[in-house]
């Protein structure tokens, strides 16, 4: 063991992390991260400086060259570890595209909640409660694809908050987005009781929904600022 002191109250523990893609030069570079419980942080750097690497890590879809990652309190050593941790992450996917499959919106919704053992009653109750809090009421039988992006964003971000996940990772939420739904992005993510890591190379976006800011940089973190005093250079 790396490190002969823990922190209980870490949700997300990052030590020492590197990473490359195979036949590439390091991605991400020894790096450090901690998220405690309800804290809202924000991730920003150029474009390749590892942010989705980043993400896709905590997620277990590509595992560390060194270092070691722990969430939950729980060590990740292989893909059991991460099956229970992914029942705790919100991971909304940069595209809404990714994110949803089904043809109609209260069948997207509702597919997590029935993979997890809820009765279509349930399932189909809680979706519409959960597309209702979005102020989606009456998308239920809209088609998904026709959806604006917008609307996909929003239908997407619906999916992910229904299963009440302990953290939330959001990667590049406003990309694509007119201004109005960032705003409601913005108001969504402020209303909510859970904490999440948002990844973004918006700052203004990140001011308004993040209390700390870190900022990336050749796949390490380079500083973290709270969010109210963070600006770009020069
Ligand atoms: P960011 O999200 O900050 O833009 P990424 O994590 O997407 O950065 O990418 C970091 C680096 O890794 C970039 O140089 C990118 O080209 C490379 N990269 C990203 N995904 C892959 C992949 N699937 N295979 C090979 N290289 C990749």
């Amino acid at each position: 063991e790396s490190n002969a002191f823990q922190c209980d109250e870490f949700l997300i523990d990052l030590e020492n992390v590197s990473f490359s893609y195979p036949g590439q030069g390091q991605v991400l570079n020894g790096l450090n991260f901690q998220l405690r419980k309800g804290e809202r942080l924000g991730l920003i750097g150029p474009n390749g400086s590892g942010k989705s690497t980043f993400m896709h890590l905590l997620m277990g879809l590509i595992k560390p060259d060194s270092g070691s990652v722990r969430l939950f309190g729980q060590p990740m050593e292989g893909e059991k570890d991460f099956k229970q941790a992914r029942k705790r992450l919100g991971f909304v996917f940069q595209n809404a595209d990714d994110q949803l499959f089904s043809p109609t919106v209260v069948e997207d919704v509702a597919f997590g909640l029935l993979n997890n053992g809820k009765t279509p009653k349930e399932a189909v109750a809680l979706s519409k409660k959960m597309l209702q809090a979005l102020d989606l009421d009456g998308f239920e039988d809209r088609i998904t694809y026709k959806l604006s992006g917008g609307e996909k964003k929003l239908v997407s971000l619906a999916t992910v908050l229904v299963m009440e996940p302990d953290v939330l990772l959001l990667d590049e939420p406003t990309t694509g987005l007119d201004e109005q739904t960032v705003r409601r992005i913005v108001d969504l993510l402020n209303d909510l009781d859970m904490g999440y890591v948002v990844v973004s190379h918006e700052f203004d976006f990140l001011a308004k929904t993040t209390r700390d800011i870190f900022a990336m940089k050749n796949g390490q973190i380079r500083f973290q600022c709270t969010s109210d005093k963070f600006k770009p250079a020069g």
